[in-house]
């Protein structure tokens, strides 16, 4: 076998989609030549940083908002694939694309709206820039808070995470079963976005 098929069988094996045999063909080459080894380590390294990143629920459209800033469907899944192989080597480049987005959002200069999405949002009272989850209710899963404050009121709770953007946390953690993250510089934001990224 030479090099270019090992290194194209390398890729299926981190797949999972290499079969037996073609498995004891790589393993083989591998024993053999010391480059081949050393690509895969490599490779195996990129994945397992991929796979350190922390895990944490993000609205689905926080990372829609940068995969749709790449090129139509068959580019772009290609461009995925490639940053999730090589994250490292990406992140300069995500962060070029986030930097972009938030400039563009500054110029703009207007005044920062509240956005909330998440479960229940029906049962969710709203004045001004304060969210409030009255007293008696439960929110059945999670809640993104982009620009206000979250008020959880007495007996109320909420069952899944909380993200806070750009915003305050007002009420007693004791209410919120899941994860909370408060999300406020910049360069957090840039980190949120890239998680979101990674684990959609
Ligand atoms: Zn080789």
């Amino acid at each position: 076998m030479d090099c270019r098929h090992a290194i194209s069988l390398m890729h299926e094996y981190l797949d999972g989609d290499l079969d037996h045999g073609n498995s004891v063909m790589l393993k083989e080459h591998l024993q053999t030549c010391p480059s081949c080894k050393q690509h895969l380590n490599e490779l195996e390294q990129a994945e397992v940083f991929a796979a350190t990143i922390p895990p944490l629920k993000v609205p689905a459209n926080l990372a829609v908002n940068i995969i749709e800033s790449f090129p139509p469907e068959k580019k772009s899944s290609v461009v995925f694939r490639w940053l999730k192989r090589y994250p490292a080597l990406s992140v300069a480049s995500i962060f070029i694309i986030a930097m972009v987005s938030s400039y563009t959002i500054q110029g703009m200069g207007n005044e920062p709206e509240l956005v909330v999405r998440g479960t229940d949002i029906d049962k969710i009272m709203i004045e001004n820039n304060k969210v409030i989850v009255p007293s008696g209710v439960e929110i059945a899963g999670d809640l993104v808070i982009e620009n206000g404050e979250l008020w959880i009121q007495e007996d109320a709770g909420i069952k899944g995470d909380v993200v806070i953007i750009d915003g305050e946390l007002v009420a007693s953690t004791a209410n919120i079963e899941g994860k909370i993250r408060e999300v406020n510089e910049t360069i957090d934001l840039l980190w949120y976005k890239l998680i979101g990224f990674f684990r959609p």
